[in-house]
Order: structure tokens, then C-alpha cells, then sequence
């Protein structure tokens, strides 16, 4: 570096440079994220999210687990959301039970407080998939989320994980993620009471339920009013009985030419 600097006197003597003491205004910074080293870890080679077929409740006495079937199955859950993003994971959890659901629940203290999402407990921990395709927005600590993650999934649609033991150290603002990678562990960071994911579906900006935003219509009987037409006598199966008689037609075929064999 010295040798740089009297280098550069030597030539600016000879050349005659021209000197000024004016400062100069610093320049305007802006932070770049390092490019990605995409470091080997335990996500580089977990296996994708599995697909829970169910989803039961941790315990009976949730305030807004919402229904509960008698064999503690939250009867509105199917695998998947369907959005205007297509579909998402509606567990995105290794394994989990449902602790709390969306909307108000009680809290200790008495009174009710609103919650934005459900909550998938498990007190062993596990991994957590990012719910569909998409690009990181936040990957960091924040707050009451503690370690939290969001994903942009077009259309207006993102998803939040908040309370993580920890998150994939790869993955920063604008990382592209598959659906069911895995992105993190389950934790109690920021303000949890226990080891779950506080999981939050977000369309066109607004907070939805990932319990029931999105889920199959339920099936309902409607009254028919169509009549249909009398079945058709069924063919007695006995051998030697009349084959029923064939539908009249009305259109008359000429007889076919009867081609003379060469004697
Ligand atoms: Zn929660």
C-alpha cells in the first residue's frame, strides 16, 4: 500500500496532478446481499414435506380450534389450500397437532385476543416446507415472530412462519423456494409458550383462516327436480326366452345386392 501511495506521488510529480482539499461527498450506500454460497446443511438433503392426510387437535379445549370431529380430527382440513396462487400445504410441518386456530381465543388473563393464525405444535420440533412455490421476503428475526420467514406466492398471495428455531442460513430476500422444501425448524423464539410454527396465509394483503380459507366446498344435497323415464324392462335371463322385441324404425334400407358367384 505504501508503495502504491509513493508510486503515485512519484507520478503525480512528474505528470503534475492537480491537487484540491475539497471534500468529496460520500458516496451514496446501498446494501447488496452477498451472493449465495448455498452452504451444505441439514436442508440440503431433508426430505420434502410430506402430505398430512389429517390434522388433529393437540388437545379438546381449544377456544377456536374450530370443529372437531370425535376422534379429535379438525373436520374442515384437507391437505391443501386452494388460492389464487394455486395450491398450498395447509400443514407445512414434518409432524404437528393443532393448538390454537385462527380468530379469537381466550387468553389466560380473561378476555379474548385476536390470533392471525393457526398454530402446529409439536413439542419435539421438526421441520417446516415452505407451503408452495415462491421467493423469500423476509427471512430474519422479528420480534414477537422471533425467527420468521415470509414467502411471496404471486397473485397476492404469501405465507408467514413465525416462531422457527432457526431458518435455512441460504435463504434471504428474493431466494427462489420449491413447494415442500424444506426452510427451517420448529421453535419457540420471539413470543411463544411452547415449540410450534404459527403459521399465516395472506391473500391480497389480508390475514385468512389456513384452516378453512380455500377448502372444497362442502358437498350439499340438492332436491332434484329432473324427472327421468321409466327403466327399461330388463331381458328375463332364461334361455329360451323371447328376446325383446327391437325398437320399430321408421327408415326402410333397400336390400342389399346380392353379388352372383362366377360359375
Ligand atoms: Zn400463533
Amino acid at each position: 500500500m505504501r508503495r502504491i501511495a509513493l508510486s503515485l506521488a512519484a507520478a503525480c510529480a512528474l505528470t503534475g496532478c492537480a491537487v484540491s482539499n475539497t471534500p468529496y461527498p460520500r458516496p451514496i450506500t446501498t446494501t447488496i446481499a452477498p451472493p449465495l454460497q448455498n452452504l451444505p446443511n441439514i436442508y440440503a438433503s431433508a426430505p420434502r414435506a410430506p402430505l398430512h392426510s389429517e390434522l388433529f387437535a393437540c388437545n379438546a379445549y381449544g377456544s377456536n380450534l374450530g370443529l372437531i370431529g370425535q376422534r379429535g380430527e379438525a373436520t374442515n382440513y384437507t391437505p391443501y389450500i386452494d388460492t389464487p396462487a394455486g395450491p398450498l400445504l395447509r400443514n407445512p410441518t414434518e409432524i404437528a397437532c393443532l393448538s390454537s386456530g385462527f380468530g379469537y381465543r381466550d387468553t389466560a388473563s380473561g378476555g379474548g385476543r385476536q390470533h392471525n393464525g393457526v398454530d402446529l405444535a409439536n413439542h419435539d420440533g421438526g421441520f417446516i416446507y415452505a407451503a408452495a412455490d415462491g421467493w423469500i421476503v423476509v427471512a430474519d428475526y422479528r420480534n414477537g415472530y422471533g425467527n420468521f420467514i415470509e414467502i411471496d406466492h404471486g397473485n397476492g398471495v404469501r405465507t408467514r412462519y413465525g416462531h422457527m428455531a432457526e431458518f435455512d442460513s441460504n435463504l434471504r430476500s428474493g431466494v427462489r423456494v420449491t413447494a415442500g422444501e424444506p426452510i427451517g425448524r420448529m421453535g419457540m423464539t420471539g413470543n411463544a409458550t411452547g415449540v410450534h410454527l404459527h403459521y399465516e396465509v395472506l391473500v391480497d394483503g389480508l390475514l385468512v383462516d389456513p384452516l378453512n380459507y380455500g377448502a372444497p366446498r362442502p358437498y350439499v344435497t340438492t332436491p332434484v327436480t329432473q324427472t327421468y323415464q321409466e327403466p327399461l324392462p330388463v331381458a328375463p335371463l332364461e334361455p329360451d326366452a323371447a328376446a325383446p322385441a327391437p325398437a320399430p324404425t321408421s327408415q326402410t334400407y333397400p336390400e342389399p345386392v346380392r353379388l352372383q358367384r362366377p360359375d
